[in-house]
């Protein structure tokens, strides 16, 4: 035998596996079963593509036998087995990216962040919450290769040599630690299997008899599938230990056959944000799985759907590259696009806060849908959900909007921004408020693009406070006060422009501002300077576009500026230049500190020489 190193994640995940306490490590089993059916499946899909594999002379299927004297739990499968160097790959590093995200999450957490790991299948590894000596006992199906055994006591490191089996497939041989003696009980064992692997697609025997019914569910009839089945089956193929959220099953007759079982889980996978990460949707056909992964049955939009697709429209020698340009592939994912969207729908409908749920978790990427999906963009854009400034945090959809415009109001408002935490504060907002005008909230960077593919809601436009404006009040509140002094800051307004003609694209007086001096604004066009703000995140090359400074006419430190002005007096420029810094502060983005902190000096020099009663009336000293 000869000695190997487990990878530094393997270990970690181990040391966890081994030294902590689960309240359900009964899914160990679950585990183990899955990787036999796995391979199983392999070794029937390659048999079927080349003619010089080890066969096998009897039913292929999974056997679970126990020694009670020995004390261990053997399960014994017909599969696709495994080399020397799978093994060391395989069963020496972690290939599964989840469970590289979950060791990823445990560096950055520490140890056992709430227990999770109790929860969380770690695949092959979890053999070690009840056994202290895993042997594994291997033949490949390929030809010409030996058998390997491989055995660990979760520690360090791993033992190799010669293995035993004579005909293809693997046993693994779990030595049971003192304190997991239960599963030696083989009606315990029976019950397991029937709980989490009753749909394992190949027979499993425990003691001699059959423990699993061996049903591919997906062909079965929906009013046959119990909703614990679903549940079970869900969890056998996503490796996730919450129930799904909903789920869709549904066959498909006419140009194209298929049988699909699809489930939207109730949490977003930790590896979901990962480069690598994989679709878990299975491709089969007639039951032989093809492809473990099958990118090209989702829209990105909904990758996070997990589920099988059976169809007797698919070839069994058929690549990746193949599949994208197959007319079946294509009409299958035309309808499960069309059946999830849907089914999000009847979700949003019935059970609103599994909809929410839903949208904490997976929203930002179904918003992708918008821009990709042309011919699904309106349904989407129903499921979209947005806290508003009347909302108090509820969220709503457009739909909700647009049903509680009030009359003569024609258009729906929103405002993005990426600033999460401040978008609820912005100045743009102020007048919106004041009149209780219901305004979309909107802050992925995705939201962007969301409306500018949507751009109206039923014949109803979409419109940014950033670039549009209240239309006037009607006349009951035209107010002879504000009017006059917007006559006064006309002038000055026209001269800011000339001053800060560099900077800004135009300086106007605001209708939008109640309680600040002045704010920065999108002219009309462009592409607005929040998705400019997007682009340049990304690294895009955008041109640098002017805003428009708006100052509030009604503002006390407008005020005197625009009679001042008027009056012909000198050294204003550095109050005009503060009120282009304060719309700057306001949105967290100031161009020129060093000018700023100079400007402001000069005023608190001139404020305190005020009170220091020398007399001098500020700004026009
Ligand atoms: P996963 O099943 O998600 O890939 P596991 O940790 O459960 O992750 O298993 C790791 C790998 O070990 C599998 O991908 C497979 O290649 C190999 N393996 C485990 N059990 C078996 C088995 N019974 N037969 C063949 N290969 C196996
Ligand atoms: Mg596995």
């Amino acid at each position: 035998m000869e000695s190997h190193r487990f990878e530094a994640d393997v270990r970690q995940i181990l040391h966890l596996v081994t030294h902590s306490l689960y309240s359900d490590r009964e899914i160990f089993l679950r585990e183990l079963l899955s990787n036999a059916s796995d391979a199983l499946d392999r070794g029937r899909f390659e048999g079927l593509q080349r003619d010089d594999l080890r066969t096998v002379d009897h039913a292929a299927g999974i056997r679970v036998t126990v020694d009670e004297e020995a004390g261990t739990l053997t399960l014994s499968d017909d599969g696709i087995g495994m080399t020397t160097d799978q093994v060391i790959e395989h069963l020496g590093t972690i290939a599964r990216s989840g469970t590289k995200a979950f060791a990823e999450l445990l560096k950055e957490r520490g140890e056992n962040p709430d227990g999770l790991i109790g929860q969380f299948g770690v695949g092959f590894y979890s053999a070690f919450m009840v056994a202290d000596k895993v042997e594994v006992d291997t033949l490949s199906a390929l030809p010409g290769t030996e058998a390997v055994r491989w055995i660990s006591d979760g520690g360090e490191a791993y033992e190799m040599g010669p293995g035993s089996r004579s005909s293809r497939g693997t046993d693994v041989i779990l030595h049971l630690r003192d304190d997991a003696k239960e599963f030696l009980d083989v009606d315990r064992l029976r019950t397991i299997v029937s709980r989490h692997s009753d749909y394992v697609p190949w027979p499993i025997e425990v003691g001699g008899e059959r423990a699993n019914q061996e049903t591919a569910l997906w062909n079965r009839s929906p009013g046959d599938v119990s909703d614990e089945d679903y549940k079970a089956f869900y969890k056998h193929i996503s490796h996730d230990w919450q129930d799904p959220l909903t789920w869709i099953h549904f066959r498909l007759e006419g140009t194209v056959q298929a049988n699909a079982v699809l489930f939207i889980p109730r949490h977003r996978p930790f590896e979901m944000d990962r480069l690598d990460f994989k679709v878990g949707l299975r491709l089969y056909q007639k039951r032989v799985k093809i492809l473990d992964s099958a990118t090209d049955l989702l829209p990105r939009f909904l990758r996070f759907a997990v589920g099988v697709v059976d169809s007797t429209d698919v070839q069994l020698n058929m690549s990746r590259e193949m599949l994208q340009q197959t007319p079946a592939v294509r009409a299958i994912q035309k309808q499960i696009t069309k059946r999830l969207i849907a089914q999000l729908g009847d979700m949003s409908r019935e059970k609103p806060d599994d909809y929410t749920i839903f949208w904490k978790e997976f929203g930002h990427i179904l918003k992708e849908g918008v821009a990709e999906d042309e011919r699904n963009k309106d349904s989407i854009g129903e499921l979209l959900r947005y806290p508003t400034t009347t909302s108090d945090g509820a969220l709503r959809s457009f739909i909700d909007v647009k049903k509680d415009l009030p009359e003569g109001q024609d258009a729906i408002w929103y405002l993005t921004s990426v600033d999460k935490e401040r978008i609820d504060r912005s100045p743009v907002l102020e007048a919106f408020k004041k009149r209780k005008v219901e305004v979309l909230l909107m802050s992925d960077p995705v939201d962007e693009w969301v409306v500018m593919h949507l751009g109206d809601i039923d014949g109803t436009s979409l419109k940014s406070v950033m670039s549009g404006e209240l239309p006037a009040q009607d006349e009951q509140e035209e107010d002879p006060i504000a009017e006059g002094f917007k006559k006064q800051a006309a002038p000055l307004a026209e001269w800011m422009k000339t001053l800060l003609g560099q900077e800004v694209a135009e300086v106007r007086i605001s209708s939008r501002l109640t309680r600040s001096p002045s704010v920065l604004v999108d002219g009309e066009g462009g592409i607005g300077s929040n998705m400019e703000r997007i682009l340049k995140a990304a690294n895009q090359q955008v041109p640098d576009s002017k805003r428009v400074l708006e100052i509030n006419p009604e503002h006390p430190m407008v005020r005197p500026l625009a009679r001042l002005n008027d009056s012909g007096a000198t050294g204003l420029e550095p109050f005009a230049r503060l009120l282009l810094d304060h719309a700057a502060i306001a949105e967290g983005r100031l161009a020129d500190p060093e000018g700023f902190a100079d400007r402001l000096q000069a005023l608190m020099e001139k404020a305190a020489s005020g009170m220091g009663g020398e007399g001098a009336p500020a700004p026009t000293a």
